[in-house]
């Protein structure tokens, strides 16, 4: 697909999220729906879990603490925001920042399903279990961590083939010395992982 027609279909799929076109009550309470943002060619595809506070407020992805974490670990490796995709599992913000519930995770995967299909990624990155767990529910992230897994998976009548890599999530390494470093160490191994599928 040429560049100028994923840009129009991803934004077709923000304008139906920003819209609140998903029948479920996070995307009635929440400040600003998130549909997520970046390069439309992007080869990287980073999927993290749900808006927070600061992304609730300004309809971004991953630009509180956890975001800049993100912005630090593509530095240390000579990425910019710009050059790869950024998104959530889920588009709006669940109160007090809770799990999001199966039902909220279920509504959303079409969008999200469509944004992969549309951007096609050599790469998917899981930011965190719960992004994991709905590609590959039979993984642990303490097992499944920094481990790349070439796979098709059917899901919700789609199949994706991509490589995947399941890491921790940012938020859960910030305050966390051991799993911070485990983090940036897999977080590493992306340009050699890369390497190898092209
Ligand atoms: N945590 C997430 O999982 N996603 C965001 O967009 C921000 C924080």
């Amino acid at each position: 697909m040429e560049l100028q027609q994923k840009k129009y279909q991803l934004e077709a799929i923000a304008d139906s999220i920003k819209n609140r076109e998903i029948d479920i009550e996070i995307a009635k309470t929440c400040t600003n729906p998130v549909p997520g943002e970046g390069n439309p060619n992007a080869e990287i595809l980073f999927i993290g879990e749900a808006p927070g506070a600061q992304e609730d407020k300004q309809g971004r992805p991953f630009i509180g603490a956890s975001g800049k974490f993100l912005d630090e670990m593509l530095k240390s490796i000579g990425l910019k925001r710009k050059d790869v995709f950024v998104t959530n599992i889920v588009k709006f913000r669940p109160p007090k920042n809770r799990d999001p519930k199966p039902s909220e995770i279920k509504a959303c995967l079409p969008v999200l399903l469509e944004q992969i299909s549309i951007i096609q990624p050599k790469l998917v990155v899981f930011l965190g279990r719960h992004a994991m767990n709905v590609f590959l529910p039979q993984l642990k992230i303490s097992d499944a961590h920094g481990q790349e897994l070439t796979e098709t998976v059917e899901i919700a009548g789609y199949s994706i083939t991509a490589t995947f890599l399941p890491l921790y999530h940012p938020a859960a390494a910030l305050y966390n010395g051991g799993m911070r470093k485990t983090l940036l160490e897999d977080f590493a191994r992306i340009p050699k992982i890369l390497e190898l599928i092209k």
